[in-house]
């Protein structure tokens, strides 16, 4: 075998890529919302369609006010669109579902419970037996690098780690597709990269489709397969941009031309 295939076989070209086998997660056709104001209803996302593969990682970003979380509310089966249609492997998507978990900017921890009993929440609404449901809220608990702090009440933890535990929490019941909204936007700088590797490292391990909502550009390139980009109220899709860095992420990947190029792609497009 000559040096050129055997690079050809370990690193897969673009096309390779494109052309693997996979199956939609989630199909976006056509969405919009309209909230009711008494005057017309005020438009706040428009037209949208996009597909979202199983096991992809995809960031969404825009301004503020381009109905990022409204349109996480939709995927979530929180909130009936206007128009347009979202389908769930095929499904129509009309409530929320099992298979999908939810996290938002604020933990929304239970203050009385400890991070263990917050964790097993959704397995106890879930009548899932308590030795099995406790074998899988420790599990969690490992994974999230909360070890040691279980019994701990939610007043004696970092926002990190408090992030840590609603995390836990969404991923207990092993749903397929986890919706984040701006779940580290409350962090610093430093917590928030620490916190976005822990991410990726979550997906890998536990192979799940991602849609995570944040305002940092730097963090969507470094999480995301593709970054979506929201035109300013009523939001539309403005950019549907893939992001073909080389996988693990390191800290190195944020210094590397490609991802500077990225990211002025983005803010130029952000505006
Ligand atoms: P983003 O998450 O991108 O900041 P949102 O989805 O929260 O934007 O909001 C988009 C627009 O819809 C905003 O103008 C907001 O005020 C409005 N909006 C969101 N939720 C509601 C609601 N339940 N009722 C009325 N207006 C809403
Ligand atoms: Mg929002």
């Amino acid at each position: 075998m000559t040096q050129l295939s055997s690079e050809l076989l370990t690193t897969p070209s673009i096309e390779a890529m494109e052309t693997k086998e996979t199956l939609v997660a989630i199909d976006v056709r056509n969405l919009s919302v309209t909230f009711p104001n008494g005057n017309g209803g005020l438009r706040a996302i428009q037209d949208i369609s996009f597909h979202i593969q199983e096991q992809e990682f995809v960031c969404v970003l825009g301004p503020s006010g381009s109905g990022k979380s409204t349109l996480l509310r939709v995927l979530a089966g929180l909130l009936t669109p206007t128009s347009g249609e979202v389908y769930f492997y095929g499904e129509p998507l009309k409530e929320p579902r099992r298979e999908i978990g939810f996290v938002f900017q604020k933990a929304n921890l239970m203050p009385w419970r400890t991070v263990l009993q917050n964790i097993l929440l959704p397995l106890e609404l879930q009548k899932v037996p308590s030795s099995e449901a406790r074998r899988r809220a420790m599990e969690l608990v490992e994974l999230v690098g909360l070890h040691g702090f279980e019994d701990s009440l939610p007043r004696d933890l970092s926002g990190g780690m408090a992030q840590r535990v609603a995390i836990a929490r969404a991923l207990v019941h092993d749903p397929q597709v986890l919706l984040l909204d701006e779940p580290f936007g409350g962090l610093d700088a430093l917590t928030r990269e620490r916190m976005g590797d822990e991410l990726l490292r979550i997906w890998q391990a536990r192979r799940k489709t991602v849609i995570m909502v944040t305002h940092s550009i730097p963090e969507a390139i470094y999480l995301s397969d593709r970054v979506l980009v929201f035109t300013p109220r009523p939001g539309k899709l403005r950019l549907d941009l893939p992001v073909y860095l080389p996988r693990p992420r390191s800290d190195e990947i944020r210094y590397s031309p490609a991802f500077g190029e990225l990211a002025k792609c983005l803010r130029a497009e952000i505006g």
